[in-house]
């Protein structure tokens, strides 16, 4: 009679199960329908093939493919599916590594003579995929020494490397988690149904149980990538896929970036004539057109009016500035990467392009004696930075070499911190409301390892403080371990789009640090001197960020008060142009963005086309009726319906009540 095991399942429940028994049988003997759902487990926190043997009593989790580990699995499982595609399809073809990544997964290959994938390659590669997932093959684990792999992998030179490079360096290696860490090379066959090998890979796993548990996959586009990211070895063939638990979630994503790419900011910024990149300036470096201008304006404008009303003063600084004032801050310590190199003037001095907003703020502070009834003081400025981005990492508004930053600092008293953290965070996301978007969680990033200045007793402090205001805002709150900046823990706002998709919005951050650094003080009522603490708080991040992630958000229709024109008017013919005229001027009186798109430019169908596809939210159709009896035609954005004859009067007033509503 073999032994018992006892498994601990995730609610707390034990079940008894014979010796031998896998995470399978754990499944099933829960229900049938959690038993075919499983794609794996973790057995003690470790994700394991659901097949594998329990050696011991054990926590056991069945993980399901709706899950994100179980997406991971499925993703990592189908690129070992497709290399044995590639394998059928092109003999000799030689592979690297096939990971899952975010939403999918790759594959790296070398094709003899240098061949490259093409687009109708990948719908036969991805034919035969469907074949062998229908076979039902099996992923079967095996183990090996580093000498019996490297025999089992003779003719494919990166799997050897890879193996090489584990025996050489052990589990700390890049590519342990391709092995397996314990000095044993990891290997997973697909077998066919009468036993024969079809596949096998270096694999440290796990997998899903079969090939037919990948159902729903896709083979999204090739690349070239250069073997290890390294330009001096050979550039491999990468294809991307992605695969998903159900038909249903695959054409949900596949929905998802098609609407991305349809509202990608980079391309309705030129559509809309908002912005560009010209090539003379540089990478990052972006000019805002006259349309993107205004609604760069409009945005700003209101910011600063929230700002004054919510108690903000405003201030200046230069863009550039001596090299000690980076020293003082910590900056060239810890930020030097990010910053532009110096340039000398003045004989030898080195000046810096701001990379940060925060040490000039702290002088305008130092620049007299302080008094505790000023505080909280609390510094605004629109600051523009300069930060040094890796070519490679620039991309459109979101990743830019220089930005304007929503910057503010509040310095204030021990006992002030809580009351004015919470404060910052609710104008925040009343501001964020007001720009239309609501749906938020905070993400809360502590101490980063190795990385940091101040004591842990300063870290826990500020920490602590953060995550009681988190916790009061009554809104999801994650962890960022680790994520912190060099000088304190910071919260951030994350909010979802309405495409789904997150981004970090505003950021509020506690530092005890750089009031040391610069030796800040101010008089208590004690008549003591104390140190303040401060505040750093951006709310837009970047107004060219912001700009992009509103873009994308509306898809490139701006709510009303934001529109760059708010109306457009069209005569119907030439000698209606006088009364378009006069109404437009009417509508700029009252503060309005008016154009009119007048009859010689194009019939009126183009125009109204035009105007439709630069998304104005009213165009006005005017003709021989309206210019009598003043009234205009409204063709309002998103309605399909143009009204006809209503009065100027009265469509003003409907302007009016747009406005109020902001979003
Ligand atoms: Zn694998
Ligand atoms: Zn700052």
């Amino acid at each position: 009679m073999a032994d018992q095991l006892t498994i601990t399942l995730p609610d707390g429940s034990t079940k008894e199960l014979a010796e031998g028994a896998t995470s399978y049988d754990v499944a099933a003997s829960i229900g049938k329908r959690l038993a075919k759902d499983a794609v794996a487990a973790t057995v003690d926190g470790e994700l394991v093939d659901l097949h594998r043997p329990l050696e011991h009593d054990a926590t056991v989790a069945i993980v399901t493919a709706d899950s994100e580990p179980g997406r991971e699995v499925l993703r990592h499982s189908a690129s070992h599916l497709m290399a044995q595609a590639v394998f059928d399809l092109f003999p000799g073809a030689k592979y690297a590594i096939g990971p899952a990544i975010t939403d999918g997964f790759y594959y790296d290959f070398e094709l003899p003579d240098g061949a490259h994938f093409s687009d109708s390659d990948l719908e036969r590669i991805e034919a035969r995929m469907r074949e062998i997932a229908q076979e039902d093959q099996p992923f079967v684990r095996d183990e090996l020494d580093p000498v019996a792999g490297k025999a089992l992998f003779a003719d494919q030179p990166y799997k050897v490397e890879i193996i090489e490079r584990v025996q050489e360096q052990g589990a700390a290696a890049e590519d342990a988690s391709e092995v397996g860490a314990d000095g044993t090379v990891g290997v997973y066959r697909n077998v066919h149904a009468d036993g024969s090998e079809a596949y096998v890979d270096l694999c440290r796993g796990p997998h899903v149980p079969s090939t037919a548990k990948i159902g729903a996959f896709k083979l999204t586009k090739v690349a070239g990538a250069y073997w290890r990211g390294d330009e001096k070895r050979p550039m491999l063939q990468r294809i991307y896929g992605t695969a998903w638990e159900s038909a249903t979630a695959l054409a949900e994503h596949l929905n998802r970036l098609e609407e991305a790419e349809r509202r990608d900011h980079r391309k309705l910024g030129a559509e809309l004539d908002l912005f560009s990149f010209p090539e003379e300036i540089g990478s990052g470096l972006a000019v805002f057109h006259p349309k993107g201008g205004i609604i760069r304006k409009v945005m700003e404008d209101y910011s600063r009016e929230r700002h004054e009303a919510g108690g903000y003063d405003f201030v200046n600084s230069p863009h550039i500035t001596k090299r000690d004032l980076f020293e003082i801050s910590g900056h060239l310590d810890w930020f030097a990467d990010g910053m532009y190199p110096p340039m000398e003037l003045d004989g030898g001095t080195e000046y810096y392009l701001k990379p940060m907003n925060c040490p000039f703020h702290i002088l305008i502070y130092r620049s007299r004696t302080r008094s505790y009834r000023e505080h909280p003081l609390r510094l605004f400025e629109f600051g523009t930075v300069y930060r040094y981005e890796k070519s490679g990492v620039v991309h459109g508004l979101t990743r830019v070499r220089g930005m304007t930053q929503d910057d503010a600092h509040i310095f204030c008293t021990r006992e002030q911190v809580v009351p004015e953290l919470t404060r910052a965070l609710e104008f925040v996301l009343g501001l964020l409301r007001d720009y239309g978007l609501d749906d938020f969680y905070l993400e809360l990033s502590t101490k980063p390892p190795g990385k940091a200045v101040g004591t842990d007793a300063e870290w826990d402090e500020a920490t602590q403080a953060l995550r009681e205001v988190g916790v009061d805002a009554g809104l999801e709150l994650v962890m960022d371990e680790g994520g912190g900046a060099f000088y304190g823990p910071k919260i951030s706002v994350q909010i979802r789009d309405a495409i789904g998709r997150t981004w970090q919005m505003s950021t509020i951050q506690l530092d005890f640090q750089l009031p040391q650094r610069f030796d800040l003080h101010y008089t208590g009522a004690d008549n003591e001197r104390h140190r303040p603490i401060m505040i750093h708080r951006a709310l837009f991040g970047s107004i060219e960020r912001f700009f992009a992630i509103m873009l994308e958000h509306y898809a490139g229709a701006f709510p009303f008060w934001l529109a760059p024109v708010q109306v457009s008017l069209l005569p119907v013919a030439d000698r209606h142009e006088p009364y378009a005229f006069r109404i437009a001027d009417r509508l700029r009186s009252e503060g309005y963005r008016v154009e009119v798109l007048d009859a010689h430019a194009d019939t009126l169908g183009a125009r109204v086309r035009k105007a439709k596809t630069d998304k104005i939210p009213y165009v006005l159709v005017v003709g021989d009726s309206d210019a009598e009896n003043g009234t205009v035609g409204v063709n309002e954005r998103g309605s399909e319906r143009p009204e006809r004859d209503v009065t100027v009067d009265d469509f003003v007033a409907r302007l009016a009540a747009r406005l109020i509503e902001r979003n």
